[in-house]
């Protein structure tokens, strides 16, 4: 028997707001332990929870960008559960009544074929805390400055059917909530993880299979290979005779292997039940349409624009309109009078090059977009070769000025006159008398190596094109 995939995945996006889901605690990342937990997040009696405004206006935007239903009245529930990070004893989620529901995204498949990923349900909840287990012997220390965390979860229909699909969704996922401005992105730190339901099916079959869920992968690497290890183990067992039980299994990225950690609870097993300290969480239209015009355009839009009213290519467009610092960094410079597929190429190459060297973002590099205009307009007009702008780049880069004071200061400019080139060309034909007999005798890969002599005897700076016209004329007319 032959068998598919189904994969569903949830995803928490940890939402950038200064302070916590229902308390003033900051929420910084990397604080000394406990130091970030007030009463309302280790929920000492007699506290109550206040909503964070600043998330739901965030949902609500979440939710028009994946074009889904905001809940007019939702509600928050106590998830009831016991782990010593979760010191309340209940984690406040929400669960009949998410404040976003069927929405969809987008994607674009390894083979370009674009698919739509339902999204069924993305509701807000608070994160608990961390256990801490390598610095303490024979004991466990618990760091509470993570609990209360405003968290979007965002859940998936099971629509992907196979691992790379499933990475392109998170990768899209990763994309609009940093576009929106509500999550660093950050997956070390846990800004952005997944939660991976796999189940498999005979081929053709209406029914799905019985799911594991794999929990917390934090990078795309581990999703992909989480799930093709999960969906392998499944056909395996099933062919063998075996069962697929629903559990939670954990990846082991060292072994390349999940494991089991315990068996799946079901909904029923965490008594869900509205909790009686908040209020329902009332949206207005006038709140959701005034989010509606915070709307930034959105990565796919962008990546098409690109595509298509740019003329750049297919994956330099993914590739550029992914951050959208980046993508801003390129239509400035496009703006400044940067023709379009050179700004990109530059970028791309040039610039991500200089900011990889120097764990650099964007928003950091010592080229601003005029800066690198300025550059491509002396390539473009002929002032200096592509070969020399690599110089002139790494000049400015390196805080030397602008690229027209630089080219004049290290005399740089392109030697475009005839007699000047021509002087070269003439000298390494003399110095070269046996690779002009090759070059005569139709050796034409010796034509390469006496372009870059002249070249290296003019520093760079001879027109290349007239090089190769002056030479050719010189030995064949
Ligand atoms: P829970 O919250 O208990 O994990 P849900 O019903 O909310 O359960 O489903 C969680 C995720 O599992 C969703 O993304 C859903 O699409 C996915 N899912 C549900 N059934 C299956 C299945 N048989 N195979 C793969 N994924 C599934
Ligand atoms: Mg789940």
């Amino acid at each position: 028997m032959q068998y598919e995939p189904t994969i569903g995945l949830e995803i928490h996006v940890q939402l950038s707001t200064a302070s916590k889901m229902f308390s003033g605690a900051a929420t910084a990342y990397g604080g000394t332990p406990n130091s970030q937990a007030c009463a309302v997040d280790l929920g000492l009696p007699g506290v109550l929870p206040v909503i964070n405004a600043e998330a739901v206006r965030m949902a609500i935007l979440f939710g028009l960008a994946i074009d889904a239903e905001i809940a007019p009245r939702s509600v928050f529930a106590r998830k009831n559960y016991f782990y010593p990070d979760l010191p309340k004893g209940y984690q406040i989620s929400q669960f009949e009544l998410p404040v976003v529901a069927r929405g969809h995204l987008d994607i674009a498949t390894e083979d370009g074929e674009t698919i739509r990923i339902r999204i069924t349900r993305a509701h807000l909840e608070e994160d608990a805390g961390k256990s801490l287990h390598e610095d303490f012997h024979g004991m466990t220390g618990i760091d509470l400055n993570r609990a209360g965390t405003p968290l979007l979860e965002v859940v998936t229909e099971p629509d992907l059917t196979c691992a790379s699909d499933a990475v392109a969704y998170m990768r899209a996922l990763h994309t609009l909530v940093r576009y929106l401005g509500i999550c660093d992105g950050n997956m070390q730190e846990g800004s952005f993880r997944c939660d991976a339901n796999v189940s498999v099916k005979p081929i053709g079959s209406t029914t799905l299979g019985t799911r594991a869920e794999i929990k917390n992968l934090n990078s795309f690497r581990f999703v992909e290979r989480a799930i093709n290890y999960e969906i392998e183990r499944q056909v395996e067992l099933l062919e063998s005779g075996g069962k697929v039980v629903q559990e939670t299994r954990l990846y082991d990225p060292d072994r390349d292997e999940t494991r089991s950690m315990r068996s799946k609870e079901d909904a029923q097993d965490y008594r869900y039940f509205p909790d009686p300290d908040l209020l329902p969480l009332d949206i207005s239209k006038v709140q959701i349409d005034a989010m509606r015009e915070l709307l930034p355009e959105l990565p796919r839009a962008r990546e098409q624009r690109f595509e298509h009213t740019l003329g750049l290519h297919h994956a330099d467009a993914v590739n550029l309109a992914r951050d959208r610092a980046v993508a801003d960094y390129l239509e400035a410079t496009i703006s400044a009078g940067g023709d379009p597929r050179s700004a990109a190429n530059w970028i791309l190459g040039e610039v991500f090059g200089a900011m990889n060297k120097d764990g650099m973002a964007i928003s950091e590099i010592p080229v601003k977009s005029e800066m690198l205009a300025e550059l491509l307009s002396a390539v473009s007009d002929g002032t200096i070769s592509g070969k020399i702008a690599k110089e002139v780049f790494e000049a400015m880069w390196q805080g030397e000025g602008r690229a027209r004071e630089i080219i004049e200061r290290r005399g740089l400019r392109q030697v475009n006159d005839t007699g000047a080139i021509m002087a070269f060309v003439d000298q390494v034909i003399a110095a070269n008398p046996e690779q002009v007999e090759q070059l005569k005798s139709g050796k034409d890969k010796v034509l390469g190596f006496l372009v870059g002599q002249i070249m290296k005897l003019s520093k760079g700076k001879a027109n290349p094109q007239q090089v190769n016209e002056l030479l050719r004329q010189c030995i064949f007319d």
